[in-house]
């Protein structure tokens, strides 16, 4: 439907036209189980005589009363607007509509928890689904202040942006609570979380007083939550942000709720910040998590301030409010909790994030031009909120951290609670810098791709070096040279009390810039064994090892005492490896060889998800089942030597179970799963059972019953996901039909269990079980993304995508597809073009790995 896709022009005509007031939002959740009553009454200014449009999506329309004249919903109302002709200079308008509960984890997600039928509902309005709720102006500069009156059973918790009032009661069971009115802010950050939801409630000492904090979860979940830990790291973020920003906290309270089948993270609703459920941990989680989980709370804090006080124009700077929190996050807790290496962490999985996004064929500047709704879909990506936060410390950096904070403090005072575009942070940063940031911006934020530093040493006869060169290269289609400032570590083998470890005995600091930059003060030096560009990760760019530094790296993987070169160094040989540079079955055994002993969290999670890629992906079909033997061989050596009940055990384990080739494997898993066989330490828990049952199912080695089985075991709603993939990983053509069906064919599951089985189907040991699947996914496409929504479209295009398959027939036909069909939805085109371009990478690596 074209006017669900609101575009930039329509916005940008509507804002100049209409300015809206307040919104009166009624709603009545104890009308059905698929619908519940929406009436809305807005007041809003307007050029007299003008039309416009106010969006709902809604299954129906009762009425519409515009400045007392009734408008016939029949020709007023599409499915998605409705027409609002003949304006006065001030309206008031009232729809009355029916609206639906959704299972996509978009507009008003309706759930049912398993374990006692309890509902529970929550809002995701980002990007533009505040619609699919109540009849709304949708675009982030219409703000508006909102009061929500909410029907709803007495025994509910009801939580929405303002603080919640006493409920009334209405009739039996029933009660209505009327909130009161909200500061003005974009719709998109509105929220109503409503349902038997457990509480737990703490407060925080702010610049504005006392400000109560609450922590949500489902009932069921309560027994898990650590809510002192997050109450800890809320209060920490508090305090930061109010010192750094010099701002006080915007809003009258501050609310956390876990919600459950969470499309994302989290989402940074004004006051009423929900948050992916699997962060309460219900079983053992990797340290990994623990700390991600931190920024993720801390990234919606920082969006109190930036995002939901100051706020985008329009959704072309998402990736300033992206990376911004990001960019905040990350220095708060670096510097305000115990996570000091946070930028470490930062550079091992989100850089690795941005540079991929950065190479494939849709990659675009970090200020996009986003020319629609479905534009700004599709760009909740690595460029946005990676590549976006990378290049902004960058300018940290560039400008120095006072006057950066300085420009912050005063865009924060001029601008607050309002719409503002790049170029009003740029405009103080300059103020406050002195420097003109022109040139920066149309280098690092208006061209795309990632360039590539390569060091070019040569030596004289002596072996001291005569010439040093960096050379930077950038792809053909994004032929941009850009300036960087980075360090170059000089590394020498030395004897260390347990063998030979890499010393660094030298840094420069130094301007890359151009095609060539030579490093004079390495003439004349004796060569180094290993020569780092980009030591200490302060540049954006692909780095490789030169081929002295390369033979170094791989005779002592674990030869770095310090876990950020080892990244760096892994990094380089995983990004040879894709640009077919360096063999996928040495990059396997580099891995495996500087695994033992990891403790970095972060780098083993990246580390093994690259091992597991490179192997299935990336070797050569003929070295195939003798590397993945290898792999499954070594990552079981090293759960079975990791110390007991570590990290590393548990990531090991992990990562061992999704590889396993049946057999001997099978018959160690089953032990682990039944208790016949143990490994000191392990606690084989729920989320463990689950792991161990999936990998058997895999392999083949588990029943139906036994799985139904387990989900008795495990009767929530967790425990269905887990079942559902369990299910669709099972080796038979039965079960992958039936996965398809349910996940594709079936509009009834909701979004996690649609993710769960779409997961579990494109899991096989053969990948010729997926071989029909090459046909029937192109096929379906149009289909899909025409009748699901975005985010159940862009699911099922991601995960039911058979990239094991990994052969030229699954790249003919996704290039047929394209080529097929150049006039189909942008959004879709991109997200085709980026599996095409996951399989041509792909044979590119294999065919080096031939060659090795
Ligand atoms: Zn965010």
């Amino acid at each position: 439907m074209p006017g669900k896709n609101l575009t930039r022009d329509e916005a940008l005509t509507r804002a100049a036209l209409v300015a809206v007031d307040h919104y009166d939002v009624v709603l009545d959740l104890t009308t059905s189980d698929t619908t519940f009553r929406t009436t809305t009454t807005v007041t809003f200014t307007g050029q007299e005589g003008g039309q416009t449009f106010v969006d709902l999506i809604a299954p129906s329309v009762e009425a519409i009363t515009l400045n007392g004249e009734e408008l016939d919903p029949a020709t007023h109302f599409d499915g998605v607007r409705i027409t609002l002709p003949r304006l006065a200079e001030h309206n008031t308008l009232t729809v009355d509509a029916t609206a639906a509960y959704m299972n996509t984890g978009e507009g008003l997600h309706r759930f049912v928890d398993p374990v006692d039928d309890e509902v529970y509902l929550y809002s995701q309005f980002e990007v533009a689904d505040c619609r699919r709720m109540f009849a709304v102006f949708e675009q982030p500069d219409l703000k508006a202040t909102y009061a929500f009156t909410i029907t709803a059973p007495a025994h509910w918790e009801v939580v929405s942006n303002a603080p919640t009032p006493e409920p009334t009661p209405v009739r039996d069971g029933v009660a209505t609570w009327a909130f009161p009115t909200t500061q003005r802010m974009s719709c998109y950050i509105t929220a109503l979380v409503a349902g038997p939801y457990a509480v737990v409630r703490d407060e925080v000492q702010t610049r504005r007083g006392t400000v109560p904090l609450g922590i949500f979860c489902r009932r069921s979940m309560l027994e898990h939550l650590d809510a002192d830990n997050v109450f800890d790291c809320t209060k920490r973020g508090f305090a930061f942000f109010e010192n750094e920003f010099d701002c006080e906290y915007p809003f009258e309270k501050y609310d956390t709720l876990f919600t459950p089948e969470y499309n994302m993270g989290a989402m940074e609703n004004a006051g009423a910040v929900t948050v992916n459920e699997t962060y309460v941990f219900r079983a053992k989680v990797t340290e990994a998590i623990i700390e991600r989980r931190a920024l993720t709370l801390l990234h919606e804090l920082a969006h109190m301030w930036f995002g939901d006080l100051v706020t985008m124009k329009w959704w072309n700077d998402l990736w300033l409010n992206e990376s911004f929190a990001e960019w905040a996050s990350t220095t708060c807790q670096s510097e305000a909790t115990e996570w000091e290496s946070a930028w470490t962490t930062f550079g091992i999985s989100e850089k690795a994030w941005a540079y991929r996004q950065d190479q494939l064929s849709s990659t675009h500047p970090i200020v996009a031009p986003i020319r629609d709704l479905e534009d700004v879909e599709v760009n909740f990506d690595g460029i946005t909120y990676a590549k976006g936060a990378s290049v902004l410390k960058q300018l940290v950096a560039y400008v120095g951290r006072e006057p950066f904070v300085a420009g912050l403090r005063a865009y924060f005072a001029k601008h607050a609670w309002g719409n503002t575009t790049l170029q009003d942070l740029l405009g103080e940063l300059e103020q406050t810098s002195g420097r003109d940031l022109g040139t920066w911006s149309k280098l690092w934020l208006e061209t795309a791709g990632v360039n590539t530093l390569r060091p070019v040493v040569e030596t004289d006869d002596q072996g001291l070096i005569s010439s040093a060169v960096i050379e930077q290269t950038s792809p053909a289609e994004h032929p941009t040279l850009r300036p960087h400032r980075l360090a170059v570590g000089l590394y020498s083998v030395e004897e260390g009390a347990d063998g030979p470890v890499l010393v660094r005995t030298d840094r420069l600091e130094l301007d890359v810039d151009g095609a060539q930059t030579t490093v004079t003060e390495l003439v004349g030096r004796p060569v180094p064994d290993l020569l780092l560009v980009n030591d200490e990760d302060l540049a954006y760019a692909k780095i490789r090892l030169d081929a002295r530094s390369l033979a170094t790296a791989l005779a002592h993987p674990r030869g770095f005492q310090d876990s950020l070169p080892r990244a760096l160094v892994l990094g380089a040989a995983w990004d040879m490896t894709r640009d077919a540079e360096m063999s996928a079955r040495d990059f396997v055994d580099l891995v495996l060889a500087s695994l033992p002993g990891e403790t970095n969290s972060t780098m083993l999670r990246t580390v093994l998800a690259q091992l597991s890629s490179a192997a299935h992906l990336y070797v050569a079909p003929q070295h195939r089942d003798e590397t993945l033997a290898t792999v499954t061989a070594g990552l079981r050596r090293l759960a079975e030597a990791a110390e007991p009940g570590s990290d590393a055990q548990l990531q090991l384990l992990t990562a061992y179970a999704s590889v396993q080739r049946g057999g001997d494997d099978a018959a160690y898993l089953r032990g682990l799963f039944e208790g016949t066989t143990t490994l000191e330490g392990l606690a084989v828990d729920t989320e463990m059972r689950w792991t161990l049952l999936t990998a058997l199912a895999a392999a083949g080695d588990a029943t139906q019953a036994e799985v139904d089985a387990e989900r008795e075991r495990d009767n929530t709603a967790t425990g269905r996901e887990r079942a559902a993939r369990a299910l669709a990983a099972m080796p038979t053509a039965e079960a992958k039909a039936a996965a398809w069906h349910d996940g594709v064919e079936d509009t009834s599951l909701p979004n996690s269990v649609v993710e769960a089985t779409g997961l579990g189907f494109t899991q096989a040991n053969d990948p010729e079980l997926l071989r029909p699947y090459v046909e029937r996914y192109h096929e379906a496409l149009l289909d899909i993304w025409e009748s699901r929504t975005h985010a159940i479209a862009e699911s099922i295009l991601v995960t039911y995508y058979p990239t094991l398959i990994a052969d030229q027939q699954l790249l003919d036909a996704s290039q047929g597809w394209l080529d097929a069909h150049t006039d189909a939805p942008a959004g879709l085109v991109r997200l085709v073009a980026e599996n095409r371009d996951g399989i041509a990478r792909a044979l590119r690596a294999q065919a080096r790995d031939a060659d090795a």
